[in-house]
């Protein structure tokens, strides 16, 4: 399997021997973030590698960043948490002003500044984001921003947030990606002057919340980029966001398979290690066969994305491959386990139950295969 940036790997896989199953399953419990982890992460510089030196990151490419992610989610931590500091960035540093530029992007590689919240998704649009109705009207030199988005992670745990909003009405352009803009929402400033978060309870500890924007007010000079031109932007936030993702499945599968080894080894049923059994063995190799090729097309992505390539489609697929790879994984590695697949102390079914998100989120299985289909493969299209 791919072992590229090696430094990277061993001096992230020491933090997260750290925070231990216990840290995790603890915190799991009561839903509670894990902020002791994510100042670590932050401190050590793993989540500004993304951002170039000269605003005070490491200026290193995504393939890096993905072996950050890789690592933790092999370690058994979660990068669910903080992932999006790495990457939210990427709207201000591809699309803001220099002035913005200097503003922001020096303190979120300190740390100082967490821009973590990234609010596209709404209750009546769901996929299809030219519906969303969060309406962002210029007056004078303010945005009112109405609304309602949900499924917005960290949003609690950030302190400006990457907003995409209309400014202009769905039925009055001629291009329904038209007309939405990205604003920088600073949050310290908008809880309770016109942002109402609400937090969901999930089968995971995800902090993910239900957002309510109820006259806000939004300085123009937070818009980033010209107005009406926000859904190209956030596009191309979303293919870093995918690779980074599968390369977090792709740490989840290999968590899976080496816990499954382990115990198929060490666990004697009927006076023999149950790996010794092929209907034991053979869906562990098949794991490690689905995540070893998973990995190379997420490693295709990110070298693609590094060289400035188109990479829309080879993102979406590391993204398909890596969350299939895992959840096969997972449910090799309960199977595996027997009882103990669904015992707290072992860990599994807290992975088991994270890693099924990514199926879903932050794009579903179903809208890949329909790019596939008919951007790739030129079939007709369904809607
Ligand atoms: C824990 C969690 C965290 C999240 N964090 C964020 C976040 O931080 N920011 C954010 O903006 N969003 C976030 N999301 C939202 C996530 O991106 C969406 O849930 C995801 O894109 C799917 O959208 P939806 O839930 O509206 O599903 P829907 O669009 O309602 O779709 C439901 C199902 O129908 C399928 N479907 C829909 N239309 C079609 C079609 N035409 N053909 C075939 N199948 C179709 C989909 O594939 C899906 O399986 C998060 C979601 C979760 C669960």
């Amino acid at each position: 399997m791919s072992q590229s940036f090696p430094e990277i790997r061993e001096a992230v896989g020491k933090l997260c021997a750290g925070f231990p199953g216990s840290y995790w399953q603890a915190l799991d419990r009561d839903r509670i973030y894990p902020t002791e982890f994510v100042q670590t992460l932050t401190e050590a510089g793993f989540l500004s590698v993304l951002i170039p030196e000269e605003y005070g990151g490491s200026g290193l490419g995504l393939g890096a960043a993905t072996a950050v992610l890789e690592e933790i989610h092999r370690s058994g931590c979660n990068g669910g948490a903080c992932h999006a500091q790495m990457y939210t960035m990427g709207t201000i540093l591809r699309h803001g002003t220099p002035a913005q530029k200097a503003k922001y992007l020096p303190a979120i590689a300190s740390g100082e500044l967490r821009l973590q919240a990234f609010g596209v998704t709404e209750p009546t649009s769901g996929t299809d984001t030219t519906r969303l109705r969060t309406f962002a009207k210029r007056v004078g030199d303010k945005y009112v921003v109405n609304g309602q988005k949900i499924w917005i992670s960290r949003a609690e745990h950030s302190d400006l947030m990457v907003l995409l909003v209309r400014t202009t009405a769905r039925e009055e352009v001629t291009k329904t990606s038209d007309g939405m803009s990205v604003l920088l929402v600073d949050m310290r400033e908008a809880v309770n002057h016109g942002l109402t978060i609400r937090p969901i309870r999930t089968m995971l500890n995800h902090a993910t919340t239900e957002l309510f924007f109820d006259n806000l007010e939004v300085p123009v000079e937070n818009l980033i980029g010209s107005e009406g031109r926000g859904f190209k932007y956030i596009l191309d936030g979303m293919n870093a966001e995918r690779i980074l993702i599968a390369s977090e499945c792709i740490g989840d599968g290999k968590f899976f398979i080496d816990r499954a080894s382990a115990y198929a080894k060490e666990r004697e049923v009927f006076g023999r290690p149950i790996g010794q059994n092929q209907g034991v063995q053979f869906p562990i190799a098949r794991a490690h066969v689905q995540v070893t090729a998973a990995s190379l097309m997420v490693d295709k992505a990110a070298a693609m994305f590094d060289a400035d390539e188109p990479c829309g489609t080879e993102a979406n697929m590391a993204k398909m491959l890596a969350s299939e790879a895992s959840w096969y994984a997972a449910d090799m590695c309960v199977q595996t386990h027997g009882g103990f697949g669904f015992a707290e102390e072992y860990d599994i079914e807290r992975k088991f139950r994270e890693t099924r998100l990514y199926q879903v989120a932050p794009i579903s299985t179903n809208l890949i295969l329909s790019h596939v289909g008919t951007h790739v493969l030129g079939l007709p299209k369904s809607f």
